[in-house]
């Protein structure tokens, strides 16, 4: 068990129970937005979710995705739009544009 007491499923708020790794580690932009040189690979946090996700996503009934809007930098479900307003995208190897 590596999930946190706090955390929460990422597709519906219910108390995870369990915890997948990233499929892929991505590639986000530093602080700069202007500065394209300065691109670090970050390591995602684990994915929260609860018992019934966990099944559909290890299933791949349901998809996980990830916003990498600087004030997001969350998982959700895929296409659906996150807090920011930007839809939640597909996690793949360096997902630059
Ligand atoms: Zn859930
Ligand atoms: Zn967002």
């Amino acid at each position: 068990m590596t999930t946190a007491p706090e955390s929460v499923c990422v597709l519906c708020g219910e108390p995870a129970t369990d915890a997948l790794e990233p499929p892929r580690r991505t590639l986000a932009r530093g602080p700069d937005p202007g500065d394209p040189s300065y691109s670090v690979t970050v390591i995602l946090p684990d994915i929260a979710l609860c018992a019934e996700h966990s099944l559909e996503v290890r299933q791949g009934k349901r998809l996980v995705g990830w916003c990498d809007q600087q004030q997001c930098r969350t998982y959700g479900a895929l296409g659906e739009p996150s807090a920011c307003g930007d839809a939640y995208t597909k996690l793949a190897p360096g997902n630059r544009s």
